[in-house]
């Protein structure tokens, strides 16, 4: 009798769900730190909300240490080399000694700084959830979803989301100091009292106004390109591959969107709206999907527009700055939206190196080659 699914298509699966089930564990893992020393892991702005859906994240939890076991197991069964299966029983089994999903805090001291452990592992894993398959029904090209370069954006998304709340601080706190002589409490208690839907449009505008400058700034000026050229530097657009930014970069784009914010002094449930809107679309627009979206595309930044800003074809170079609405682009010149995708993504001239340490040292570093504006 012919087994049911060939020896290597058994191989390739049995590769997959060991790999599957290491990265489940791991956040398993890390999920559970959460729950033993929340003040420390915990960013402090989420902590009402995990109390009040506190029976919801404990399932979460659960359900995600049975399936680590379940792809632990298939891996091992499946393969000739245990490893990848093995670390992922012993990841799940940690895990639940830890204390399964009835963890309760070891300690619980109240701290001015904590570490977003806790972001880091939910949008990894709803982000996860939603573009892999996503990108699987609507494939712009055929890629693994453990590519080359795979591991680099991981760290990427780590840093940028584990530290959230010192990337906030390190943002916030010069522009507050620096722009408090333009701060004018009648008008912002005025533009705070618009509706919450006029607040986030507005929001982003101004924001997005303010990034396609900066942008552009990061493309043009040859020692901000050093810093940018990280986040050009992916040969394969999915969702992962947005995350890759130098920290620099993230650090001066959030501080200077953060000016009209600030200045303005919107409401605190609009700019939650936006920032949540925005970090989904971020991911969006570089996922590996072919969403063409046909007369929105006009308005607004889509994977379509944002892979032609990725590209090394000549013709995209330096086009479509915008973040969100790519009629900015239009406006000022630079916008570039062919009737078909672009054919490479990358740098021209240059590749900076694959590893993340490699990548945070590469602005600072000689190079040999001058990079394009
Ligand atoms: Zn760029
Ligand atoms: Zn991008």
């Amino acid at each position: 009798m012919r087994p049911l699914v060939s020896r290597a298509t058994r191989i390739d699966l049995g590769k997959r769900a060991g790999v599957a089930g290491v990265l489940l564990g791991t956040l398993c893992v890390m999920a559970e730190l959460c729950f033993l020393f929340p003040d420390v892991l915990v960013a402090r702005d989420a902590r009402p909300f995990y109390h009040e859906n506190l029976g919801i994240f404990r399932a979460m939890l659960q359900f995600s240490i049975a399936c680590t076991f379940i792809l632990g197991a298939w891996s091992a069964f499946a393969l000739r080399s245990k490893a990848h299966g093995l670390l992922a029983i012993g990841l799940a089994t940690a895990a639940f000694l830890m204390g399964g999903a009835a963890a309760e805090p070891l300690t619980d001291r109240p701290r001015a700084f904590s570490a977003g452990l806790d972001y880091f592992v939910l949008e990894l894993l709803v982000l996860g959830l939603l573009f892999i398959p996503m990108e699987r029904a609507w494939t712009l090209r055929k890629s693994k979803i453990f590519r080359r370069g795979w591991q680099t954006d991981l760290k990427h998304f780590f840093v940028s989301h584990a530290g959230v709340q010192l990337i906030s601080f390190a943002t916030m706190i010069p522009v507050q100091v620096a722009f408090a002589w333009a701060v004018r409490l009648d008008f912002q208690a005025q533009v705070a009292a618009q509706p919450i839907w006029l607040q986030f449009f507005e929001i982003l505008f101004l924001v997005d106004l303010v990034s396609y400058w900066v942008h552009r700034a990061f493309h043009k000026v040859p020692m901000l390109w050093k810093f940018h050229a990280i986040h050009h530097s992916s040969l394969h657009m999915d969702w992962l591959a947005g995350s890759r930014s130098h920290l620099v970069d993230v650090l001066v784009n959030r501080a200077l969107g953060f000016v009209p914010i600030f200045v303005l002094g919107f409401a605190p449930a609009a700019i939650y709206a936006y920032l949540a809107f925005v970090s989904f679309h971020a991911v969006y627009i570089h996922a590996n999907v072919n969403h063409r979206w046909p007369g929105l595309r006009h308005i607004i930044a889509t994977p379509e527009f944002h892979h032609w800003h990725h590209t090394s074809d000549e013709e995209g170079l330096d086009k479509n700055f915008a973040v969100f609405l790519s009629f900015i682009d239009r406006m000022f010149g630079t916008h570039h939206q062919p009737d078909y995708w672009p054919r490479r993504y990358g740098t021209v001239k240059f590749q900076p190196p694959e590893s993340w340490l490699g990548q945070l040292a590469y602005p600072f570093r000689r190079q040999r080659e001058t990079p394009y504006g």
